[in-house]
């Protein structure tokens, strides 16, 4: 990522929309806009380090509301949410810390809900674990302020190996969101 470049395209873009670029408010934007893009979309240099512990258990392991903050590769402005994951270990499970990372690693990107959820039931379907479901519960900035505006949130759902056709997929996904509600109702 070349800061310089971007500073200077910004403050381009400053100009183009009317603004005086050179006003106190806006002196540092660009500037603080190139930091910004450094951090949020730092995901193309993240490697997952899916570290793994052993284990004779196959049951189904549950992570739920990992959360997310990404960008919407169409009009560059955020969508956030969280992200469910669960996986059927093959003798090695995950620790959670590094499923968080796996999920930072493909939010911090210029992306879309659809292949952030595809892409980390994909690795997890890699590193060989028997069955994964990631389901995915995102809030568009761009469908809030454009267009119709709206308050839906968008849900997408990945799945693969053995939890793609199963009857335990259907008992996940309820899961998830009857513990849910449990929380809901504590306040
Ligand atoms: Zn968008």
């Amino acid at each position: 990522m070349n800061k310089e470049k971007i500073k200077k395209l910004v403050r381009e873009i400053l100009v183009e929309l009317g603004e005086n670029p050179d006003r106190e408010g806006l002196r540092e934007t660009p500037e603080r806009i190139a930091d910004l893009y450094e951090e949020i979309l730092g995901g193309y240099k993240m490697d997952s380090e899916l570290e793994v512990q052993f284990t004779e258990n196959s049951d189904v392991v549950v992570v739920r509301e990992i959360q997310f903050y990404s960008m919407c590769e169409h009009h560059m402005l955020p969508f956030f949410g969280k992200v469910h994951i669960a996986y059927i270990p093959n003798k090695k499970v995950f620790g959670i810390s590094k499923l968080v990372r796996l999920v930072e690693k493909y939010a911090k990107r210029l992306q879309i809900q659809e292949r952030l959820t595809k892409q980390v039931a994909d690795e997890l379907h890699y590193m060989g674990v028997r069955g994964t479901l990631v389901l995915a519960e995102g809030d568009h900035m761009c469908m809030r302020m454009r267009g119709v505006k709206n308050n839906s949130k968008v849900m997408t759902i990945a799945s693969r190996g053995e939890l793609e056709k199963n009857e335990l997929r259907e008992h996940i996904v309820s899961m998830i969101y009857a513990t849910k509600k449990e929380f809901t109702s504590l306040g």
